[in-house]
C-alpha cells in the first residue's frame, strides 16, 4: 500500500521567476528503507508520522515518488567556499520538495539532501553517504535541544544503495531537513554578481515577507541578517560548537544553522580547533567564526549595494553602518551568554575569558568546566577542581568569580550548561554502527541529547569526554 502521506504544501519559493531554480524530481532509489522519523517535529508541521514512517511515506522520504502538492525544485546560489569565488553553485544534492506552514504559524522548507543529482552537481554525485545523515541528524537535533536557531531533522531513509567516496563505496543514505528556509548569503550573490537587481529586488521582498517582516528595505534586511548571525556565532561559542564549513552558501539569511558537514563540538578547549579534514588552514576555526561570520556579511552587503542607496556612495555608507554594527551585537550577546553560563549577574565582565584562558592552557574539557562549575556553585569544587593541574590558578579564579556580583545558583547555571553534547567520538560510534545496519547507539545517543540539561542517571558515558584512544581528530563530510 503506497498510500501517499497528506502534507499540505504551500510553495511559494516555487513562485518566484524561474531563474531561482531549476525545477526536477528526485532520483528514486534501490530500496529505501526507513531509519527514522521524527515524530514530535513531524506534529509540529502538523503531519502524521505514521503516514511518514508507513511505504508511501518512506516513498517520498526517499524520492522514489514526491507527495502530491510538493513541486520539487533545486535553488541555484553561488558562494565564496574558503575564500574563493565560485559564480554558480546550487542544491547539488538536495530536493526542495515544499513548504508548509507548521501549527505555530512559521513557514517551512522540507528538503531531501542525498536526492541525486541536479544541474548544479557538476562533478558530485547528488548522493550522501549514511554517515554524514546521520551525523546532520544527530548534531542538528541537539543544537535544537541546545536552544540554538538550527535547520531539523524529519527523517532518515538509507538508500540500498552504495556511493563511492575517497575511501571506498559507503552505504547511501536521504535526510529529510526542515528550514525556516534554505535562502543564504550566496543567494543573494549569485545576483548580485550577476548584477540582477530585479531578481534581488524580489529576493529582498521574499525575505523580508518570509523573515522579517518588521524590516524595512535591503537595509532593513541586512541589519536583521546581521543580527540575527552575531546571535547565533555567539550561541555557538558558547556551546564550543564548530561549523566547520563556513562558507557564504552555507550562511542561513534566517539565521539558523545550515549545511552540517564536518561539524563538531570541542572536547578540550583549544581556541584554534578545527576537525574539517579540508579546512587545512584552520579558516573555520572555533576562534575565528566570529570574524568569518562578519566577512561573509560584508558579502551579503556587497551583493545588495544596487538596493541600499540612490548612489553607490550613499549604499556604500549605509552597508559600512550596517556591518560596523557586528561587533558590538556579538560581544554583547557573547557576553550576556557566558555571563549566564557562570551565574553572574548581567553580562560577563571579564572572568569567562579569564577562565578560558585557564582551560586553553591546560586543554580541559569545555561543557565539563562550566558544568562543574555549576556543581561548585552548590558547594561541590572537587570535580572542578579535578579537570585541571594548576590548582592554584583555578582558586585564584573561584576567588573572583565568588566575590563578582551575581546570584551563582546551581539550577540556573545547569539550564545554561549542558551536560550532554554530540561528543565526536560517540557520534563517530553511531555512524559506524550504522554502517554496520545496527542503529541502536544512534537512537539512544538521539534520546540521551533530546534533553541535554538534565541528568540522565546511568548515562554518565555520555557526559564523558573521550578516552585517549577514542579521540577524533578529524571529520569529513
Ligand atoms: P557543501 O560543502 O556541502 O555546502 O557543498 C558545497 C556545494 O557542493 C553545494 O552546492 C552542494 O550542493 C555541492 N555538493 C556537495 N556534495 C555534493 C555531491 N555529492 N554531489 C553533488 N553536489 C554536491
Ligand atoms: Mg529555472
Ligand atoms: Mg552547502
Amino acid at each position: 500500500d503506497l498510500t501517499q502521506p497528506t502534507i499540505p504544501f504551500d510553495n511559494s519559493y516555487a513562485r518566484l521567476p524561474e531563474r531561482f531554480f531549476t525545477r526536477l524530481d528526485p532520483t528514486p532509489v534501490k530500496a529505501p528503507a526507513l531509519i527514522r522519523v521524527n515524530e514530535p517535529l513531524a506534529a509540529e508541521l502538523g503531519l502524521d508520522p505514521a503516514q511518514l514512517a508507513a511505504p508511501g511515506g518512506v516513498a517520498a522520504l526517499s524520492g522514489n515518488r514526491p507527495p502530491a502538492g510538493a513541486a520539487p525544485l533545486a535553488q541555484v546560489y553561488a558562494g565564496h567556499q574558503f575564500g574563493g569565488w565560485s559564480a554558480q553553485l546550487g542544491d547539488g544534492r538536495a530536493i526542495l520538495l515544499g513548504e508548509v506552514v507548521d501549527r505555530a504559524g512559521r513557514r517551512r522548507d522540507i528538503q531531501l539532501k542525498g536526492s541525486g543529482p541536479t544541474p548544479y552537481s557538476r562533478m558530485g554525485d547528488g548522493r550522501a553517504p549514511l554517515g554524514p545523515v546521520l551525523r546532520e541528524y544527530i548534531v542538528s537535533e541537539a543544537m535544537a535541544a541546545l536552544g540554538a536557531p538550527t535547520t531539523r531533522a524529519l527523517a532518515a531513509v538509507a538508500t540500498g544503495e552504495t556511493v563511492l567516496r575517497e575511501d571506498g563505496p559507503l552505504p547511501g543514505g536521504v535526510i529529510t531537513r526542515v528550514a525556516a528556509s534554505h535562502i543564504r548569503v550566496g543567494t543573494f550573490q549569485y545576483f548580485g554578481a550577476r548584477r540582477d537587481e530585479d531578481a534581488l529586488a524580489r529576493l529582498v521582498d521574499y525575505c523580508i515577507r518570509r523573515h522579517w517582516p518588521e524590516a524595512t528595505g535591503a537595509a532593513g534586511l541586512l541589519e536583521a541578517v546581521i543580527a540575527a548571525q552575531a546571535r547565533l556565532i555567539a550561541k555557538w561559542m558558547s556551546l564550543g560548537f564548530i561549523h566547520g564549513v563556513m562558507n557564504t552558501d552555507n550562511m542561513a539569511i534566517s539565521g539558523e544553522t545550515i549545511d552540517y558537514g564536518p561539524c563538531a563540538f570541542l572536547d578540550g578547549f583549544d581556541p584554534a580547533k578545527k576537525f574539517s579534514f579540508i579546512d587545512r588552514q584552520g579558516r573555520y576555526a572555533y576562534a575565528n567564526q566570529p570574524g568569518i561570520g562578519h566577512w561573509n556579511l560584508s558579502r551579503l552587503a556587497v551583493a545588495l549595494i544596487p538596493l541600499l542607496g540612490e548612489t553607490e556612495e550613499a549604499a556604500v555608507n549605509v552597508a559600512q553602518g550596517a556591518l560596523d554594527a557586528y561587533p558590538g551585537l556579538f560581544e554583547a550577546e557573547w557576553r550576556r551568554l557566558f555571563g549566564l553560563k557562570l551565574g553572574l549577574e548581567g553580562p560577563d565582565a571579564g572572568l569567562a575569558e579569564e577562565l578560558l584562558a585557564l582551560m586553553a592552557a591546560e586543554g580541559v574539557d569545555f561543557t565539563l568546566t562550566f558544568r562543574r562549575l555549576a556543581d561548585a556553585a552548590a558547594g561541590e569544587e572537587d570535580a572542578l577542581r579535578s579537570l585541571f593541574a594548576d590548582g592554584a590558578a583555578l582558586d585564584a579564579w573561584l576567588g573572583r568569580w565568588r566575590a563578582a556580583p551575581g546570584a551563582r545558583d546551581a539550577a540556573a547555571m545547569r539550564a545554561a550548561n549542558p551536560l550532554y553534547i554530540p561528543r565526536n567520538h560517540l557520534v563517530e560510534q553511531a555512524i559506524r554502527a550504522g554502517y554496520a545496519g545496527d542503529y541502536r547507539p544512534f537512537e539512544a545517543l538521539l534520546e540521551v541529547l533530546s534533553n541535554p540539561f538534565d541528568m540522565q542517571e546511568g548515562h554518565e558515558r555520555y557526559a564523558a569526554p573521550p578516552a585517549l584512544d577514542e579521540v577524533v581528530a578529524n571529520t569529513f563530510c
